[in-house]
């Protein structure tokens, strides 16, 4: 390559997500109960270890893997560097990996939104994909992408789909340009990817940021208004804005240390927490048997139950009752001698009175 740059940001390929359903919620659902639902339905509990597996080699593989997996691994710290309540570890064993990062080239740049990765792919498939080369991505010296798609894989959506952006498409030009070199998108991929407008809440503490590391760049004609866009384009600047770390630090504070109260048998521990906060909760059995914890309330919640292992939480199980009548439940079978530690995050409490969460 020619050390001369003659690409700029405009003419690289951007990121597609993969086609998911929305999730159904009832259609008497009030609009701010739907639209904190949706905020939050993607994200992970906070404290989350999220372990990434490498395709070093095979069909989702590249060449000069090396090369582009130094990329990655630059991003990973990058994200790192903002100290959030997610941890980010590689490992070896795909069975163990909740991120599985491909390269096969050709199939475009994307990730599964936050808890999707869990859901959607098979087991064994990719959850994120690099399908052109980083070594030559102009952003951010190749840097920017994956940061994008490990937004993607913490929950965040593409920034410039936030109705609050205000953002006026020549949709005319939108269509003709992503439909051309060098996305070659279809229509459904142009209205996923841009057009669309996801819901919000704005508990982000900001409206619209347009240096959003989620926002991709768009030529002025793309733009029919508000000004200066419609004149200068957007083009957001190299690596995560201080909008990025603001809201990733809204979502998921930094975790300190200090000991969890115990979640005892039998003793409801109230919660009063406004929309997106989260308790969480150790729990030390004295007997082998199978235990059940619930939360109890009008509340959209969702509870997940980790295994302590020397510090190293293991996911067990989790559920999430947003949008519907019931109640967040999980029974299983806890082992005497061991630590657990459970974790409630509240999208909305809907009724009139707190949650609360037992075990039994
Ligand atoms: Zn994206």
């Amino acid at each position: 390559m020619p050390m001369t740059d003659t690409t700029n940001a405009n003419d690289a390929p951007n990121c597609s997500l993969p086609d998911v359903p929305a999730r159904e919620l009832p259609d008497d659902i009030s609009p701010h109960r739907e639209h904190l639902i949706r905020e939050l339905e993607k994200k992970w509990v906070n404290g989350t270890k999220l372990r990434y597996y490498y395709f070093r080699e095979g069909e989702n593989s590249t060449d000069d893997v090396e090369a582009q997996i130094e990329k990655v691994d630059e991003a990973f710290d990058r994200w790192r560097e903002v100290n959030i309540g997610i941890e980010f570890e590689e490992i070896d064993s795909i069975d163990e990996a909740e991120v599985r990062i491909g390269f096969k080239q050709g199939e475009g740049a994307w990730s599964y939104v936050g808890r999707d990765v869990l859901e959607y792919p098979g087991q064994h498939e990719r959850t994120m994909n690099f399908g052109w080369d980083l070594t030559t991505d102009p952003r951010g010296g190749g840097v920017d992408t994956p940061i994008h798609e490990i937004g993607h894989t913490l929950g965040f959506p593409h920034e410039h789909q936030n109705p609050l952006a205000g953002i006026n498409w020549n949709e005319r030009e939108v269509y003709e340009y992503f439909s051309g070199s060098p996305n070659f998108w279809s229509t459904a991929q142009i209205q996923r990817n841009i057009l669309n407008q996801f819901m919000a809440e704005n508990i982000e503490g900001s409206d619209w940021d347009p240096n959003s590391i989620m926002h991709y760049s768009f030529l002025a004609p793309l733009i029919e208004g508000p000004e200066p866009y419609n004149e200068q384009g957007i083009s957001p600047e190299d690596g995560l804005s201080e909008v990025d770390k603001d809201r990733a630090k809204t979502f998921y504070p930094a975790t300190y240390g200090g000991r969890l109260p115990v979640l005892e048998p039998l003793k409801s521990q109230r919660l009063t927490l406004a929309p997106g906060e989260q308790r969480d909760f150790a729990v030390e059995p004295e007997a082998t048997r199978d235990y059940t914890i619930q939360t109890f309330g009008h509340s959209d919640a969702v509870l997940v139950l980790f295994e302590d292992q020397d510090g190293d939480l293991k996911y067990v199980a989790g559920d999430d009752d947003s949008g519907t009548e019931r109640n967040t439940r999980i029974t299983r079978r806890l082992y005497a001698g061991r630590r657990y530690v459970v974790r409630v995050r509240i999208y909305l409490n809907w009724g009139t009175t707190d949650t609360a969460v037992m075990l039994w």
